[in-house]
């Protein structure tokens, strides 16, 4: 490589650092808003937020970012940059590409019309109306089919949804998801029949048992501290605190987790912490060497979802965490859960029940629901349908996949946040996460065989550093598809989830 061409390089990965560095500043000022501003504080924090977004726009469109990439790709040394490096050059190139094509207009528009939408959703969700949600629906989604169409030029995707797809899944198109999903479907359905007809049920009455918040607290610190997230000691990168809705924010030395406990519901913050945790140990186990530089994040949405999911269900809802668990949780909660044993607490935490709402729904059914997302999603931006079909469709597919009646638009098409926050093309990626998360466990299974007996024991420690040599060190060195294959030695494939979820079910429901 030649001097010019390593100048050149590095003021562009300069840039590229300053910009996490901001990107990081803006992660901090939103995860306080969620977690411990004050309520005043509201006004301040909006106008922080909206000027580190424009500091982060100009920062990203710099004109002289587009000339260190000219400089760098005509260079005669160009492939004498290492696989890192070139990786590197091509992020930032179709980030820049992306980003200086799309109007400031249409972004400042978008950014406008989504807060909007948000606002006039929580109204119409509360109200049970989405005839008034409707026209701030229909405005966003033109906004953001004017997006696509632009970015589809820029991506060279086949159809507008594939660009937005392309946001959160590099390379991924709707016709591949289609493709795997008709399997998904087919598989979840006659395995949902084979529970519900199955003799054994579980009673799950003791799920509602109140539990003292303070003693729910203390379990989720053990299982943070079980899965080798830190947040007590002095060397902590991690923490833990409260929201409405969990989430993870922040990577390497500070990734931060929320949680949240219901009294009445026990197994919901087991499930999140774990869920987010799941996050946490791949932000955290990135390869240090990438740290602000763009190899350095996940690799994709679907990616992250399949480490979430991997820590909450293959592993927090396994046997073998809870024969290591239960006995602890016992003597944590009192006499609360003294009758109920290993099998029916299995059980129950693993119930298969068709429901209407996503985010409460069971492991088996949970990819139908984004199924049906991703069908109207992809429909919408064909022009197939209409916003104003959403409800009806959406009722019908209910019925369909779930077999479940959806009595208002509350609690069925207007459920999410997600097209509220224009967020479209985002739902393929948690169901695109559990396939993952199957194959990526069929893969462990032969380099760990004695896996669960580990588990069994309390022993996370090998699982985590196989999952982070083979999965979280590679960051963002490959595109999904292609780290799937580094890792697993094939394509997507829907058969290990679904062998995964038979195996399960099958011992649980006795069919
Ligand atoms: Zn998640």
């Amino acid at each position: 490589m030649m001097k010019s061409s390593i100048s050149s390089y590095k003021k562009l990965m300069e840039k590229a650092k300053n910009l996490f560095i901001l990107e990081s500043a803006a992660a901090i000022v939103h995860w306080d808003m969620e977690t411990k501003m004050p309520p005043k504080a509201i006004r301040l924090r909006s106008l922080q937020l909206a000027m580190l977004s424009r500091i982060g726009h100009k920062m990203s469109t710099d004109p002289e970012i587009g000339k260190f990439l000219e400089e760098i790709m005509r260079h005669p040394e160009y492939d004498r940059l290492d696989t890192v490096q070139k990786r590197n050059v091509y992020l930032i190139k179709k980030n820049y590409d992306e980003q200086t094509k799309l109007p400031e207009e249409l972004v400042a528009e978008t950014a406008k019309q989504q807060a909007i939408t948000v606002d006039t959703w929580k109204k119409a969700k509360a109200a049970k109306d989405f005839s008034m949600f409707k026209p701030e629906l229909e405005k966003l989604v033109d906004l953001r089919k004017k997006a696509a169409e632009i970015l589809m030029e820029v991506k060279k995707t086949a159809t507008p949804y594939d660009a937005l797809i392309d946001i959160f899944e590099p390379k991924m198109t709707a016709e591949a998801i289609s493709r795997v999903f008709a399997e998904l479907r087919e598989g979840l359905i006659s395995l949902i029949r084979k529970c519900k007809t199955a003799p054994k049920q579980p009673d799950t009455s003791f799920l509602k048992r109140r539990v003292p918040i303070d003693t729910q607290r203390r379990f989720a610190e053990s299982l943070t501290e079980f899965i080798g997230y830190d947040i007590k000691s002095k060397e902590a990168g991690g923490r833990l605190d409260e929201t409405e809705h969990p989430f993870t924010t922040g990577y390497y030395d500070d990734v931060r987790i929320t949680t949240h406990y219901y009294e009445d519901k026990f197994d919901s913050f087991i499930f999140s912490t774990l869920h987010e945790g799941g996050h946490a140990i791949y932000e955290q186990n990135l390869n240090p060497e990438w740290i602000f530089q763009p190899v350095g994040t996940g690799c994709s949405s679907g990616f992250h979802e399949s480490q979430s999911r991997f820590v909450e269900n293959i592993i927090g809802r396994s046997r073998e965490f809870w024969i290591y668990f239960l006995p602890k949780f016992k003597e944590l909660t009192g006499g609360i859960l003294s009758d109920v044993d290993l099998d029916r607490f299995v059980h129950s935490v693993n119930h298969v029940k068709p429901s209407k709402i996503r985010i409460e729904a069971d492991e088996v059914t949970y990819c139908l629901h984004i199924i049906i997302r991703f069908n109207l999603e992809r429909d919408l931006f064909a022009d197939k349908i209409t916003v104003t079909e959403l409800p009806q469709i959406w009722n019908q597919s209910y019925k369909e996949y779930l077999g479940v009646s959806i009595e208002n638009d509350s609690e069925g098409v207007m459920q999410d946040t997600h097209w509220a926050s224009g967020l479209y093309g985002y739902f393929p990626s948690y169901a695109l996460g559990n396939i993952y998360s199957g194959q990526i466990l069929a893969k462990m299974k032969k380099d760990l065989p004695d896996w669960r007996r580990q588990l069994s024991k309390g022993n996370f420690h090998s699982i985590k550093q196989w999952l982070a040599k083979n999965v979280h060190s590679y960051g963002d060195l490959y595109n999904p598809a292609d780290l799937i294959k580094k890792i697993v030695g094939e394509e997507i494939n829907v058969k290990p989830y679904l062998n995964y979820l038979y195996e399960k079910c099958s011992k649980l429901y006795d069919f």
